[in-house]
């Protein structure tokens, strides 16, 4: 006992100091990446954690020498500054198929928007008028573009489409009834709950119908002299089917025609074309919901727009100008750089060419034979470099990708995914060491396979693609 005590002792003082692990020429240049104080902290702390180990008697005495000691920790740092390197919003690679993945950004942006961004990010002319040399409106581009695709008499942007549906609830129906449907009390996903929204706005949810059935007389019923709103709710992630009845937008104008009510509807992804031709038949386009009489229209920019995180209001020019003046509108508008982002992914529509420039749109265009060729190509690469292979089985079948981002849940997207598997390794080993490579590449598993699905990788990430499988291949035989 007082014995492995005074070696223990003798370990704690043979730990390095502070001072020497920072003189270490790697750790000198882990601090030029990162700071003197966190490297310091972190070093600290390994330290620590060694002489706590010595103390319990975990850690052996009698292998401890000093330099061994030095380079384990400088070990333990490298390790350190891997796992920070993976820290942050870094680019990679989905490979998983679903093209709007909330996790993974949403839509990726075209080229001309993530141009527009760095064009705008120093000083740019968000809010200012270049002729007059004076004030002006706040981004107005976007808002013209936004108001001749979809018709509206006005539109209004902020952060994102649950900032929009805060917004228009706390101006319009704080302190009044907002009449739902049943069937649309959804959750969107990220705790964004229809009646939490109404609760949190001062707004008093009155709900009608059933979850599957609601007529227009429920909502007709329910009309009174507390009503502000009649408020539909896109159901986005998923669908009730059989014997299911709902109000249209037109039914519900009708209905509030010639009284105060305002008829809103929340479209969550909703399109700015007819996306049909895709396989997305549930989504509302914008135009058609504003012609059917909802006197107010919200919709993300980041979902099937294609575009930047953005939540757009369209609609009646009367109430956006009380939303736009309400002071409320000041702690969602939108950031300059994202305005610009939004401008140039308008700008698409506009020429007419958005299928063709939109990652999001060309995905979700690109036909199941484009995709089988580029995969048979791309498992032909791989079969190239047999020497690589080396324990890795790649196939080809058919199977699906999704839209995802909560929008059409029930669309049919054919597709052809590669299939991964290994002789020594499990399906998770793989996605984790395909996740963990440089850049990232996120897979999904599915029956003991790992896919790879094309569709959601550009041509220009490919080639990236290809080098990491075959890096499974140098995965070494264990034992
Ligand atoms: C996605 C969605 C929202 C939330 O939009 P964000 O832009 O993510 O804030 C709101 N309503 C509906 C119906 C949606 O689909």
């Amino acid at each position: 006992m007082r014995n492995d005590r005074s070696l223990n002792m003798a370990s704690v003082a043979a730990l390095p100091s502070v001072d020497e692990v920072l003189a270490q020429p790697t750790t000198q240049s882990l601090i030029a990446d990162m700071g003197r104080d966190r490297v310091v902290a972190v070093v600290r702390t390994l330290i620590d954690r060694r002489r706590k180990e010595i103390l319990a008697g975990s850690l052996h005495a009698t292998a401890i020498e000093r330099s061994d000691l030095l380079v384990q920790l400088e070990r333990e740092l490298e390790r350190f500054a891997d796992s920070a390197r993976r820290e942050g919003v870094r680019r990679l690679i989905n490979a998983t198929g679903t093209i709007i993945h909330t996790n993974l950004g949403r839509a990726p942006l075209s080229a001309n928007a993530a141009a527009a961004m760095l064009s705008a990010s120093g000083y740019s002319a968000i809010e200012y008028d270049i002729p007059s040399g004076s004030r002006g409106p706040r981004g107005p581009r976007a808002v013209d573009l936004l108001k001749r695709l979809t018709g509206a008499e006005d539109v209004l942007i902020v952060n994102n489409c649950a900032a929009a549906a805060m917004l228009i609830l706390s101006v319009f129906a704080q302190g009044r009834e907002v009449i739902v449907s049943r069937g649309e009390l959804v959750e969107i996903g990220g705790d964004f709950r229809i009646p939490d929204i109404l609760s949190r706005t001062g707004a008093t949810l009155r709900e009608v119908g059933t979850t599957n059935r609601t007529k227009l007389s429920d909502y007709e019923n329910a009309i009174s002299e507390r009503t502000a709103m009649i408020l539909k709710v896109h159901p986005s992630n998923f669908r009730i089917t059989g014997f299911t009845k709902t109000a249209d937008t037109a039914e519900l104008a009708g209905l509030a025609a010639g009284s105060n009510l305002i008829v809103y509807e929340d479209a969550g992804s909703g399109a700015l074309i007819d996306l049909s031709g895709a396989g997305i038949k549930g989504e509302p386009v914008i135009r058609d919901v504003l012609a059917a009489g909802a006197d107010l229209v919200s919709f993300s920019g980041d979902k099937l727009l294609g575009g930047p995180q953005a939540g757009i209001i369209a609609g009646r020019g009367d109430l956006i100008e009380r939303l736009r003046r309400d002071p409320f509108y000041r702690a969602l508008r939108l950031d300059k750089t994202i305005t610009a982002a939004l401008e140039a992914t308008l700008e698409a529509y506009s020429r007419g060419s958005a299928s063709a420039e939109l990652p999001v749109l060309t995905m979700l265009f690109t036909r199941p034979e484009e995709i089988a060729g580029r995969a048979a190509a791309f498992a032909g690469k791989l079969a190239e470099s047999v020497d690589g292979l080396n324990g890795l089985q790649v196939g080809l079948r058919s199977s699906r990708s999704a839209v995802g981002g909560g929008a059409s849940p029930d669309a049919v997207i054919e597709t052809t995914v590669l299939t991964l598997k290994h002789s020594r390794m499990s399906d998770a080993q793989i996605e984790e060491a395909l996740r963990l490579g440089e850049p990232p590449v996120i897979t999904r598993i599915e029956g003991g396979e790992v896919l790879i699905d094309l569709r959601t990788v550009s041509l220009a990430e490919e080639a990236e693609l290809v080098e990491a499988v075959l890096k499974l291949g140098n995965v070494p035989v264990v034992k």
